[in-house]
């Protein structure tokens, strides 16, 4: 299944250096022969949100069917630092956006760890330090970063003119902007349609394509009216896309300024919050505590109705916002892709498989192509293509990764090859197999 030229037929796959040679409807001949007899044949799926920090946790996305991840909602503030301490040493294929947000926590010394959690947050930036921050993004993408990452949310100080003027750099390097747009959360938010129109008319305005990350949290109630806005203002030549993960909860970090309105809250609020580390629910007395010792939360406050929404909408990719599976996260990190699959597709009837597949392949690579001349080789099944490919039984495929455990690795992905190597061989991880390469934007010296 092929879901960029639609093919949906039996067909024999060869592949040769890494990269697919032949789709043939007559057997081929080869040193090494898989057996996919009854099974689905499709393009790796293509991971646009991710923030995990050790090779091992792209094992738990290996076998949950992703062949190529990006760091791009936060970004990094050293491009070069970010892929030479991955090279060599990844299962799958992997790239980062620089990042607005950790490029101020620099400029500003702010002293938090992923999100801002001092000045970078709470602070203007002056025109010197503005003057950084955009040099900052400028020198990220002429290192080859895939786009310019947004954490809107957690940069609340940070001012129109200056969040324009990042846009425009990135404009000027045909890379996109991958945000989480400002005021909207898990944690809750006054309007949610201001974020989101904010990043359309700096979209609007300079030229930068924008990308918004996990529409079902970040929208929550108004998940109807944030498509229609986006839909529209595709309609209107705004080159605006969007993503979702297959969750109930979101997960940040508890001394962000997500929670800076959660000082006084009913005990049922804080009911809503769960302490990744231990499992338990918060009350008033720990979430203070907590926050003070700062970490990972949970936020149990999306239904099941919305995110089926989000999932489903034409327009949504299935991207899954995963972390380190070590120390435990969000079961999202290893479950996202075939759970989507499980359940919308299999179980509930409200996505097709090709749909499912297009939102996890084509999509995602499009979003990155023009950025990076490589993703045009990857995210489809054809000759040339880059070998990533999975292969799995549709009838049995899910995750197992919960709240409570959530290091645990999807099953039902039989075989997945990234750039002709065997990462997952008969449903289990291939130890010591790292062919994962860079994805990366061209470098200006
Ligand atoms: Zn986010």
């Amino acid at each position: 299944m092929d879901p960029a030229s639609g093919l949906d037929a039996v067909r024999h796959v060869g592949v040769r250096g890494g990269r697919v040679q032949a789709l043939s409807a007559s057997p081929l001949d080869g040193h090494r022969t898989i057996d996919a007899t009854g099974l689905v044949v499709a393009p790796g799926f293509i991971n646009l949100h991710w923030h995990g920090t050790q090779p091992r946790s792209n094992t738990f996305e290996a076998m949950d069917g992703v062949t190529s991840t990006f760091e791009l909602e936060i970004g990094v503030a050293d491009v070069d630092r970010w892929y030479d301490e991955r090279a060599g040493r990844m299962p799958i294929n992997y790239g980062a956006a620089v990042g607005h947000a950790p490029v101020r926590m620099r400029v500003m010394d702010d002293p938090g760890a992923f999100v801002p959690a001092g000045p970078a947050a709470r602070q203007p930036a002056n025109d010197a330090q503005r003057g950084q921050i955009l040099e900052g993004i400028e020198r990220g993408l002429q290192r080859g970063a895939v786009g310019v990452g947004f954490g809107l949310a957690y940069t609340p100080a940070a001012s129109r003119r200056e969040i324009l003027d990042s846009f425009r750099v990135a404009a000027r390097y045909k890379a996109a902007a991958y945000v989480h747009i400002r005021g909207a959360s898990s944690a809750g938010s006054a309007d949610r349609e201001e974020g989101l129109l904010e990043v359309i008319a700096h979209s609007a305005v300079s030229g930068a394509p924008v990308h918004v990350a996990h529409i079902n949290s970040s929208a929550q109630e108004a998940v109807d009216r944030l498509m229609e806005v986006i839909a529209q203002a595709r309609g209107n030549g705004v080159d605006v896309s969007t993503e979702a993960y297959p969750y109930t909860a979101g997960m940040t970090r508890i001394e962000s300024f997500l929670f800076d309105t959660w000082g006084d809250k009913p005990e049922s609020e804080y009911a809503k919050l769960q302490w990744v580390a231990t499992g338990e629910r918060l009350t008033r007395e720990s979430f203070h505590r907590y926050r003070r010792q700062g970490g990972f939360v949970l936020i149990h406050a999306n239904t099941e109705a919305r995110v089926r929404q989000a999932i489903v909408h034409p327009l949504s990719m299935i991207a899954s916002d995963g972390f380190d599976t070590e120390p435990p996260s969000h079961p999202r990190s290893a479950g996202t892709f075939t759970r989507t699959l499980a359940r919308y597709v299999r179980e509930e009837q409200v996505l097709t498989l090709m749909e499912a597949l297009r939102k996890m392949t084509i999509m995602p690579a499009q979003r990155l192509e023009t950025r990076v001349p490589d993703m045009a080789l990857r995210g489809r099944l054809a000759p040339g293509a880059f070998a990533d490919i999975v292969v799995f039984d549709p009838a049995t495929v899910h995750d197992t990764a919960t709240y409570e455990q959530p290091a645990r690795y999807a099953v039902g992905m039989r075989h997945v090859l990234v750039n002709g190597q065997p990462v997952v061989h008969d449903g289990a991880p291939v130890p010591d197999a790292l062919p994962g390469l860079p994805v990366r934007a061209p470098l200006h010296q």
